[in-house]
This record gives structure tokens, sequence and C-alpha cells, in this order.
């Protein structure tokens, strides 16, 4: 995984970004996604989204539950660089 060429920017939306952060989700039926990078605005549609969101914050791990009803993703999530 190539950190250094991320760095900075959004794996979604391309913004660059001073605090993003990598982070790990789960979707109702067993999707897991990986962003090396989230901007907080897209790590709060990751809330929604997904079931489980696992972050870190100060290099603790955070996890979020969904508890609510997962909102049906609005586009086909690009995978960085599927292999
Ligand atoms: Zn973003």
């Amino acid at each position: 995984m190539d950190w250094n060429r991320n760095k900075g920017k959004c794996s979604v939306c391309r913004t660059p970004v001073r605090d993003g952060m990598p982070v790990r989700s789960a979707d109702d039926d067993g999707t897991e996604h990986r962003f090396n990078r989230l901007c907080r605005r897209c790590l709060e549609a990751e809330k929604v989204f997904a079931r489980r969101v696992s972050f870190y914050v100060d290099g603790n791990k955070e996890e979020f539950i969904n508890e609510g009803e997962a909102v049906p993703r609005p586009t086909p999530l690009k995978l960085p660089q599927a292999a």
C-alpha cells in the first residue's frame, strides 16, 4: 500500500485533508471497505452507509456501530487500485 502517494488527500473525494485518517468499514452484506485516508465529511458519510466503521483518533482505535437503518450507497464505490 502506497501511503505516501495518498498522503494529504481523501481516498474518496480527493479533497486535500490535514486530519484525514485510515478507515475500515463493513456493510450489512459483509462487504468491507478500506480507505487510506478519509476526510471528516466522507467519514461521516461512511457512518451512514456502513454498519460498522473503524478508524483511529490520536492513535486509538474507535469503532462506530450504525444502530439505525443503513442507507444504500448512492454510487458504486471506487476501489483504489483494484487488483
Ligand atoms: Zn472526502
